[in-house]
């Protein structure tokens, strides 16, 4: 770390998502003073936090997974995350719920599993252990080529001059290029039960499992490696948590205060970045840039011009799912339900189809239901429970008008949570209820089409794929969030925000290279804002 760079004029992270809290923290440890700005007056983007009449609820993110990926953003910073967050292992990680009546639960040790599978559908227990296999080696190969660096292309993760081998080639060829999730899957599990429970990894990153590249089959064992995790206070202990070791390390926190566009030194090719305007029209002189806004929305509305054209050119774009939630306070608990349960449809196909071809809510979708309270009792008033409701729905369209087509959809929800799962009682039963549909999904988060997860990981080849942390358009600006590299979902976005933290550092540190160290402008403006250490005032997120 060097102070002469931390006392030379801050760097700024324009959204507080997970992604950019990671981003700060990673910056702010490294020694860079860092201005974080977010357009909302709570911090943690989605992961936000609604309370009704002593009911809580998580907005977003329910599952946490990877949490070594959180660990390294406290080590950044020499801390312990156990010191700040109380974390407790969820298992059985699911509990599913088929048309069929039967009901499947997903252990996290393959052992344990597989003696299930015997009992349930003997026919899939070997079928389950090839495919946790292929995934281990799947996870390997990622581990390897894709996590913890700034990967746009193949380009990026392979010099096949420099490295080609046979353990590369074996790597490559592993790698399955061609071929989907659900065609591994259903290759090695002939129970479509089963197979419909595996599918549902890559609803983590909003995508179909038939158009999902088969390297993202490697989040099934990256799940049973490091378990699933329930945080006391919610998944939003995440964000404060981050908050709180953001605050620790001096960043001037900025809620409320949206950015309306990134400056540049000029119009021309490689322009490096020099600072953002606020929508309240401020300007703020920043030697770089992370942007843990929505990767497409960031070159569209904040850059423009010829870097925006040449970053669409590259590649289209396709957003991710969007999702109606409903947030509902219950009078009475389902012994029943565990903390995290799948009620799924009928037929897959016909619901990935719905919702990533047609473009429409699927008629018998799958829902997933959080009962946090089966693991912390304070989230709901006793003898009730405080059910959270997640259904995928389609981005958003055109002629999409969620508040006429919401009273409708809601009934399919709860008609097909009465037939599946049992909850026969559950409109009686409601004290409390609030929905998030696509469009609010939309405004809240100024995501791309109302995306959950950011971008589609479409396509057999190179799905996977997204914009990377370092920007080949604009020297001075990174990427940082689910539609950025490697990806959405809590512990991708936490290693993006570290990967953006890290590139823009190294840059930094760097004599040659990116424009941001070899500017002569580095460290020369200083910010017209408050100074790092000014307290934060940040409001619980609603
Ligand atoms: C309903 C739902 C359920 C989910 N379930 C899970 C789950 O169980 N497990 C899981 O791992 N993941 C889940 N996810 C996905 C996960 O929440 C996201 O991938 C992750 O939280 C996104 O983080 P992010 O850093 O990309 O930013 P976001 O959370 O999208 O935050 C971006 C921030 O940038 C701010 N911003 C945008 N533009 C500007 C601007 N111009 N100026 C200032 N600020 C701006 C926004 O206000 C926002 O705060 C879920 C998401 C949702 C919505």
């Amino acid at each position: 770390m060097s102070l002469s760079r931390a006392s030379s004029g801050p760097v700024g992270v324009i959204g507080a998502g997970l992604g950019g809290l990671s981003a700060a923290c990673t910056l702010a440890a490294r020694g860079h003073k860092v201005v974080l700005f977010d357009k909302n007056p709570w911090l943690g983007g989605k992961a936000a936090v609604h309370s009704d009449q002593g009911y809580r609820f998580d907005m977003g993110p329910t599952i946490l997974t990877v949490p070594s990926v959180l660990e390294r953003i406290f080590a950044e910073a020499g801390e312990r995350m156990s010191d700040h967050l109380d974390l407790r292992r969820i298992d059985p990680q699911w509990r599913c719920f088929f048309e069929d009546g039967s009901v499947l639960d997903l252990d996290q040790d393959p052992r344990q599993m597989a003696a299930r599978l015997r009992q349930y559908s003997p026919q899939s227990e070997k079928g389950y252990g090839d495919f946790l296999a292929m995934s281990e080696n799947l996870h390997e190969v990622s581990k390897k080529f894709f996590f913890w660096r700034s990967v746009q292309d193949i380009g990026d993760t392979l010099d096949f001059r420099k490295n080609f081998d046979i353990k590369t080639l074996k790597d490559v060829l592993s790698l399955r290029m061609g071929s989907t999730v659900a065609r591994e899957i259903r290759k090695r599990v002939p129970d479509p039960r089963v197979a419909q429970m595996l599918d549902h990894f890559v609803q983590y990153v909003g995508s179909s499992p038939y158009l999902a590249p088969a390297v993202l089959s490697s989040i099934g064992h990256m799940q049973t490696q490091e378990g699933v995790w329930y945080p006391i206070g919610g998944t939003r202990a995440v964000p404060e948590a981050l908050t709180a070791l953001a605050e620790r390390l001096g960043v001037d926190i900025r809620p409320d205060t949206g950015i309306a566009r990134i400056v540049r030194e000029h119009d021309g090719r490689d322009a490096p970045v020099t600072g953002v305007v606020t929508e309240a029209g401020e300007t703020v002189s920043l030697r770089a840039v992370v942007s843990n806004m929505d990767s497409v929305r960031t070159y569209r509305e904040l850059i423009g011009g010829e870097a925006d054209r040449r970053f669409t050119g590259r590649k289209s774009r396709e957003a991710a799912c969007s999702g109606v939630v409903l947030y509902l306070g219950l009078d009475r608990a389902y012994e029943h339900l565990a903390h995290h349960d799948f009620v799924f449809s009928r037929d897959p196909k016909e619901e990935f189809d719905y919702i990533y071809h047609k473009g429409e809510p699927a008629p018998d979708p799958t829902c997933y239901i959080a009962a946090p309270a089966r693991t912390e009792a304070a989230v709901a008033p006793p003898g009730g429970d405080a059910l959270y409701i997640l259904v995928h729905a389609p981005y958003l369209r055109p002629h999409h008008d969620w508040s006429q087509m919401l009273p409708a959809y809601r009934r399919v929800i709860f008609d097909k949570l009465a037939r599946t799962a049992g909850l026969t009682d559950l409109e009686s039963r409601i004290r409390t209820e609030r929905v998030l549909t696509p469009a609010d999904i939309h405004e809240r988060y100024r995501v791309l089409d109302g995306a959950i997860y950011g971008l589609a990981s479409h396509g057999r080849f190179m799905g996977a794929f997204k914009p990377g942390n370092r920007s080949r358009e604009v020297p001075g600006l990174y990427l940082a969030g689910g539609a950025a590299h490697p990806g959405p979902g809590m512990p991708m976005v936490m290693m993006s925000g570290w990967i953006a933290a890290d590139a823009l550092d190294t840059d930094a540190r760097s004599n040659s290279g990116s424009a941001v160290a070899t500017g002569s402008r580095f460290g020369r403006k200083r910010s017209a804002g408050t100074p790092a250490s000014q307290p934060a005032l940040v409001r619980q997120g609603s």
